[in-house]
């Protein structure tokens, strides 16, 4: 069996010995025991080393199309390594995109490796198990991640520094690694996955907005927005709901703009017809935001960035959100 290993950065790539010293990806493979005795081929390579707050869209879609090409060369599965804090976006844009059987299992840190108790190590062996699973086949990105298996559409890291911070609230891990074994209980959907139409130039083009309504919200930020952005996620209250004073603001904008109404609550979906009063679900479904289903927030702007610059119209954009969301 063969995986390509893409190494990306982040606190798994954390090097002991001096300040802003990286692991290679060739470092950390060789530092996982038993690594080597499950007659596994690992063809490693090193990309963007940098923590993954300052990973982009481009940088993903690019690891992507190698990973692509690798399968296409033979390897059964692949791997890549990166920072945990924005692997919940990541590899959502990689399963959006990514159109092969083979797995496209994502794994990270949060120990830097000459921490006591380093988690690299499990959670790349983990990550190449599930890469060569027969049972991971044809499930788009997963992570694998404290013996755990999420689907890339659910996952969300969830605690700024455990070890189980990885969560799919709405769903649960899909699978689990049990001595060595991958088991697969829960089997998401595949979905429909969107052609590869994004060079980095258009992706600059495209900027989505990401607002978080809170408590006494006056709307100031929104002001103008769409002179700025070609898209809006509005994270609303509970089952989507916004300040009565923001509606006519939010309902200008999705004149203009896509605007898709999610959830800051972290787990759950928007409601479509429950509540009626100003600023309600049904409000705002009226005024032209699109539903964004079950997609938390950060989801959703992943979503709706890629399809504005696939070049989306507002019909295909909430036919999309009716499928993902
Ligand atoms: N937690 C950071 C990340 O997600 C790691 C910082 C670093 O790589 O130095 O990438």
């Amino acid at each position: 069996m063969r995986v390509a290993v893409f190494a990306l950065g982040g606190t798994i790539s954390v090097s002991g010995r001096a300040r802003g010293e990286r692991l290679t990806g060739a470092e950390i493979t060789s530092a996982v025991p038993g690594l080597d005795t499950l007659g596994v081929t690992l063809d490693v390579r090193d990309v963007h080393a940098v923590p993954s707050g300052s990973l982009t869209f481009a940088h993903v879609l690019d690891v992507v199309r190698d990973a692509a090409r690798a399968v296409a060369e033979g390897a059964d599965g692949v791997v890549v390594t990166q920072g945990t804090d924005t692997l919940e976006e990541t590899a959502f844009i990689a399963d959006l995109v990514w159109a092969h059987d083979a797995p496209f299992v994502l794994t990270g840190a949060m120990r830097q490796p000459s921490m006591a108790g380093a988690d690299g190590p499990a959670n790349v062996l983990a990550a190449v198990r599930v890469a060569v699973s027969r049972e991971a086949r044809g499930l788009g990105a997963l992570v694998a991640f404290n013996d755990e298996v999420h689907a890339a559409r659910w996952v969300r890291k969830s605690h700024s520094t455990s070890t189980a911070t990885f969560v799919s609230p709405n769903a649960g891990p899909v699978g689990h690694v049990v001595e060595g074994r991958v088991r697969v209980l829960a089997p998401p959907p595949r979905r429909g996955i969107l052609p590869d139409a994004f060079d980095a130039e258009r992706l600059d083009a495209v900027r989505v907005a990401l607002h978080t309504v809170t408590l006494d919200d006056d709307g100031a930020q929104l002001v103008g927005l769409d002179g700025t952005h070609q898209g809006l996620v509005v994270a609303g209250f509970g089952v989507g709901h916004v300040p009565a004073s923001l509606v006519p603001v939010l309902g200008a904008l999705a004149e203009r703009i896509p605007v898709v109404l999610t959830s800051r609550t972290g787990g759950g979906a928007v409601l479509r017809h429950t509540y009626h009063q100003p600023g309600s679900e049904t409000d705002l479904q009226e005024r032209g935001l699109v539903n964004g289903g079950l997609l938390d927030p950060y989801k959703a702007r992943v979503l709706l960035r890629l399809l504005l610059t696939a070049g989306a119209d507002r019909d295909k954009v909430a036919s999309a959100f009716a499928e993902h969301g």
